[in-house]
Formats: C-alpha cells, structure tokens, sequence
C-alpha cells in the first residue's frame, strides 16, 4: 500500500530536533526567551525589515497589526473575497466591515483596478476606507507598485497578508515586507511551520513595539500590574521559535522544492486538454505554496470535486481553491466589489500537493491521479 499523500505537510527533521531539545534543556520553556528573539532578528534580517515580532498565529498577527494600524468599530476594510477565512476573521475582531474585493485572473491576487474605484468610490461619497489587506496568494505577491501608490494617494494604510508567501517575492523585495506591516504564519501546512505560529514584520517601531505590547495582556513596564488596554496572549512559545529557527535556516531549499514541483506539475500537465495552471505573474517569483491548476469540465472530462474524489480513492490529497469569502454564510451581507472572477476560479480550481517533502515518485502518482480521472467515472449515456 502507498503512503497517503498528504496537501502540504510539516517538513521537519534533525536540525528542528535538535533545536528543540536545546530549548528544552536550557529550561527556556516559559513564552518567551533567546529563541524568540533570535527567531525575530534572523526573520528581520531574511525579510530586509527592521521589526519583526513572534506570534502564537498568522491570524493574531493580523489581528494586532488592524489594532495597531487604529482599524475599529465601524470602520471598513478591503479585503479580497478570494483569500482564506483568517484575513476576513481577524477584520471582524476589530470590529470593522471587510469589504470583499475580486481577484485579477492575470494574478489571482487583489485587483488594483477595482481596489481604485472603490477607494474612489468611497471617497467621493465620504465614506473612506481605514485599511486595504492584500494577500500574497498561494505565494504569488501582489501588483504592489500598483496598491502602494494607491493607498498612498488615498491616504490608506496597506497591510500585507503574506501568510503563504515567505520566500516569494516582488520586483526583489521580499513578500511580507511590504505596506505598514506584513503577516507571516508558521501554522503547520506552510512554507515553514513552528506546528502553529506567525509573525508581524514591520519598518515601524510604532506597530512592533503595539503588537508586542497587545501581544503580552498590554501589560505596563512597572512592577506591579497596570493596565491601560485590552490586551491578548499572542507571543509565541521559545520552543517553538526554535523549531522557527532551524526551518528558517532551510528556506531557501524549501522555497526551491516547492518550485520544482511547480514546474514537473506544468510540464506534465502542459499538453492536456482543459487543464491550465495558475498564472505566475512576471514581476516577482513565487514560492509556489501551493500549485493550483484551473479545469474546463467539458474538455477535461472531470470536474475539480470529481479530481479530488478520485485523488482521495488513490490517497491523495488535493483541495478546491479557496471558496470566495462574498460567498460564505458567515459574510453572507458584507458589502463587495466584483466577484465573478473568483466565482469563476472557485468553480475550476484544484490545489494538488505540494509540500516540499514530496518525492518525484510521489509527484507522478498525482500526476497519474489527475490524468486518469476522467476514464474512472461512470459512463454517463447519450
Ligand atoms: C494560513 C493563513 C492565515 C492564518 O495563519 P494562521 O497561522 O493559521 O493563523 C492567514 N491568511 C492566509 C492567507 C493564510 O493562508
């Protein structure tokens, strides 16, 4: 029998043990400690960034950096419909209203173009937005000479998902190191894993030293405990940030195999009929988190469900693409622009495994899987 092909799994090994047994034995155990620091510095450095601060999730990282940015009760925030749940979730918590945003199918990623119309939108009927949250999807950065210059005509504070794409980057700068604050997550399906954490990395003192601050229950520095805010227990463990450490170290043979499997998928897949692969768009270089590939039922012979039912009979995991947030139950009223081009990516797209431990034997297995799913359907008459 087969090993079952898992999506995108952790992939750990000796260099993570031994980090972490040398937090272990240093009885560095409580939240904080030398790791944490160091997996910050050495994070800042990767990135080109001055501030970065270890969190217990992605999705506390983006919930700090809306706290810091001053996004509250009431206030809206563009966001794109086609992202994972966390970035719309952590707009909630403050209070505030995404407003779901289409994709470019060029990049998949946010549109500049309606992302301007709606900012202008907004401002003629003063109303402004008090964010924009792009996200780096799949790994694929964003057009963010495009959403800067936007944000900085209007006024707005961009802040950068990048949960999927450490090690992509833009034009050469490094995905997460963009806009007022960039998030980074650590959650065991990505790039690089601590089992569960994140990062805020920032240029500004003012958000790191807020995040840090609302991170550690808004504790004052005196000795007795004073409190002027609500705070949070965000801060990652040091056991854990040393697992950071030793993953980190790695990146870029990580980010490397991810690409590779990219391109044996679409050498692969090239010639088949109604399959196309995600576009890579030409002004940066993704760390191909995930390989997505778009199907056209009618010439493939096989819907993305059935690929993935099928997948599953061989044990092989493979997902839909994200299902757009403008079409979740739980956002069923929150205000949109566009979304039919997501709608569109949704109804075709299939995410196939790509974690940077998958071997070349395995890699055919699913190609083989994909390939052969078509002929493995019922016959269906005339
Ligand atoms: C994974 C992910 C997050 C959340 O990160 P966690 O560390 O799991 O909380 C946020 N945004 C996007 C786009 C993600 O893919």
């Amino acid at each position: 029998m087969a090993e079952r092909i898992y999506l995108s799994p952790p992939h750990v090994g000796a260099a993570e043990r031994a980090m972490l047994l040398d937090a272990f034995d240093s009885n560095w155990v409580a939240p904080l400690g030398p790791h944490v620091d160091a997996f910050e510095t050495e994070m800042a450095d990767q990135l080109g960034v001055r501030r970065a601060v270890a969190l217990s999730s992605g999705t506390g990282a983006l919930h700090l950096a809306l706290l810091a940015l001053g996004v509250g009760q009431g206030d809206s925030v563009l966001v794109p419909t086609f992202t994972f749940a966390a970035t719309a979730n952590a707009v909630a918590y403050v209070g505030a209203e995404p407003v779901f945003v289409d994709s470019d199918p060029s990049t998949w990623c946010l549109d500049p173009l309606l992302v301007e119309a709606e900012l202008k939108r907004r401002q003629d009927v003063g109303d402004p937005v008090s964010a924009v949250v792009a996200v780096d999807l799949y790994g694929q950065c964003c057009d963010y000479d495009a959403l800067s210059e936007l944000c900085h005509r209007y006024g707005v504070p961009l802040l950068e998902d990048a949960a999927e794409a450490l090690g992509s980057s833009y034009r050469g700068k490094a995905a997460g190191a963009f806009g007022a604050a960039g998030v980074l997550s650590f959650n065991g399906n990505k790039i690089l894993t601590t089992s569960g954490g994140g990062m805020l990395v920032t240029n500004r003192d003012d958000i790191a030293d807020t995040a840090k601050y609302l991170a550690t229950q808004a504790r004052d520095p005196v000795l007795h405990y004073e409190h002027r805010a609500i705070g949070y227990n965000y801060r990652l463990s040091n056991l854990l940030a040393a697992v950071g450490r030793a993953q980190l170290a790695q990146l870029p043979e990580r980010v490397d195999a991810r690409q590779r499997i990219n391109a044996v998928y679409t050498e692969a897949l090239r010639d088949v009929p109604g399959i196309t692969m995600m576009p890579q768009a030409t002004y940066g270089e993704s760390n191909c988190w995930l390989t997505c590939v778009l199907l056209d039922p009618a010439e493939f012979g096989a819907t993305p469900e059935q690929v993935c039912h099928h997948l599953a009979t061989q044990d092989i995991e493979a997902r839909p693409t994200w299902k757009p947030m403008h079409l979740q139950p739980v956002f069923r009223d929150a205000p949109r622009v566009g979304g039919a081009v997501s709608e569109a990516i949704y109804a075709r797209g299939v995410c196939l495994p790509s974690g940077s431990a998958l071997t070349a034997s395995q890699q055919s297995r699913v190609v083989e899987a994909v390939l052969t799913t078509a002929r493995s359907l019922p016959a269906v008459d005339a």
